[in-house]
């Protein structure tokens, strides 16, 4: 392997130099992965995933900055032109799975969706861009990011309600805080699940989540005693869900509309009439317009079932996240460069559609973003207690080697790549029309 480049190299060249130096590396990039494997935190508290980030990223000489959304952890690494900027992500949490061979004891936290991969192949593919950055023409960001699961809300709405945060996920909140504003382009991977047969995945879609805190206020009696003189605050919860699923045939099967619901508290004791109860509601779907139109009949479901028995219902309405179909102009460059890298047999070109949720989407409205999803080296069901990264070379560095590879067909040539692909893949929002659209599904709505 040559060690120097000239100044003209090609891309085969310099992708030959970074995918060199990632091999030299694979050590380290095992040991990071097994090390934040071993080391689970969940989203806004990743102080120990982020100082392990932080130890990397000092390894190679490079200017962070840290505590972004509370735990993010942001690099950047600088071309011979600054024409566009790419930013690598990397998700610093965990999911809560206590019965998970490594979860933590005393936080139930484990890392059973394989994050921990993300942040290792994001080093990796820095540490193989490191050795050929001065011939690209823009920029690559680094960047750590809380808070992807949508978990621990109660916790996280005690923040918002502090004024600490005002979004419950990681890069919605990193959007508002302006954190995005120097990135052109993002690219994130993922694990993915096992019994499938190719290595990649490409070109998915996710959905888009609302959560609905709701609770419904009646007045407490003695059941037996004297029940006409309570307001059964179960009745209008229960009310509320049938006229939920009374909804289902009104949605599109294109939308993929799933409505999840969760009893939080049913009353105190059987012989009260419950006076306080409580519900939680989750919407997904493929469009913004679609989350709006459901969340707006689960809104009415919620009125119908308070003012049937005389109650009253408060329901807080949070975005988790908005939904994610990628852009096709960077999978194709993602795509091309995997089939060279690991054969054609290997790659899943158009995977569809995902029914789980990711906070890219919220990122894909302002910017083109690719994610592709390794399924190889995984075991098990992903958020089970089975699931587990047994190969960190398959997953992690393969991942480095693709990022990496990618980056250098965006960048280099004047970054031809780069503005073809943001020239193709067609308007996005700004950060305020984003935060327009956000903020008016963010409600809290009292009835009766
Ligand atoms: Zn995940």
């Amino acid at each position: 392997m040559q060690k120097t480049l000239t100044t003209n190299a090609t891309h085969t060249e310099l992708k030959a130099m970074a995918i060199a130096t990632i091999d030299e590396q694979t050590n380290r990039i095992v040991e990071l992965s097994r090390e934040i494997q071993r080391n689970p935190e969940v989203g806004f508290r990743e102080h120990g995933t982020a100082q392990r980030l932080v130890e990397q990223l000092e390894h190679m000489g490079l200017d962070y900055r840290t505590g972004l959304a509370r735990t993010g952890v942001k690099a950047r690494m600088r071309g011979r032109s600054d024409r566009f900027t790419v930013a690598i992500l990397g998700e610093l949490d965990s999911v809560i799975t206590p019965d998970h061979p490594l979860a933590d004891p005393d936080t139930g936290a484990a890392h059973a969706c394989g994050h921990h991969i993300e942040i290792a192949a994001m080093i990796g593919a820095a540490l193989g861009l490191q050795a050929v950055m001065e011939h690209l023409d823009g920029d690559v960001v680094l960047f750590g990011v809380p808070a992807e699961e949508l978990i621990d809300v109660d916790w996280r709405l005690s923040l918002r309600d502090a004024g600490e945060l005002e979004f419950v996920c990681g890069k919605p909140e990193l959007i508002r805080l302006g954190e995005f504003d120097d990135i052109d382009l993002g690219m994130i991977t993922h694990p993915g699940t096992s019994g499938q047969e190719s290595l990649f995945e490409m070109d998915h879609s996710w959905l888009g989540a609302i959560l609905k805190k709701v609770r419904f206020h009646g007045l407490t009696a003695h059941a037996g005693e004297n029940p006409h003189e309570g307001i059964n605050a179960l009745k209008a919860l229960t009310l509320a869900m049938t006229a939920i699923d009374s909804q289902q045939e009104t949605y599109r099967d294109e939308d993929s509309i799933r409505v999840s619901q969760l009893v939080v508290n049913s009353g105190d004791m059987v012989s009260t009439i419950p006076g306080t109860t409580d519900l939680e509601v989750m919407i997904r779907g493929r469009s913004v317009e679609a989350m709006q139109d459901a969340s707006a009949k689960i809104d009415r479901s919620m009125h119908a079932g308070a003012i049937a028995v005389g109650a009253r219902v408060e329901i807080d309405t949070v975005v988790g996240c908005f939904p994610f179909a990628q852009d096709e102009p960077l999978v194709e460059v993602v795509d091309a460069n995997a089939r060279t890298l690991f054969g054609d047999s290997e790659i899943d070109s158009h995977a569809g559609a995902h029914g789980a949720s990711t906070d890219s989407g919220d990122l894909q409205m302002l910017m083109p973003m690719v994610l592709p999803i390794v399924r190889s080296g995984c075991d098990g069901l992903i958020h089970s207690k089975d699931y587990q990264i047994d190969d960190h070379v398959l997953t992690a560095v393969n991942n480095a080697k693709l990022l990496a590879s990618s980056v250098i067909d965006l960048l280099c040539d004047g970054a031809a790549n780069a503005a073809s692909v943001i020239d193709r893949s067609g308007p996005k929002l700004t950060r305020d029309e984003y935060l327009t659209i956000r903020r008016s599904m963010e409600t809290k709505k009292t009835f009766g």
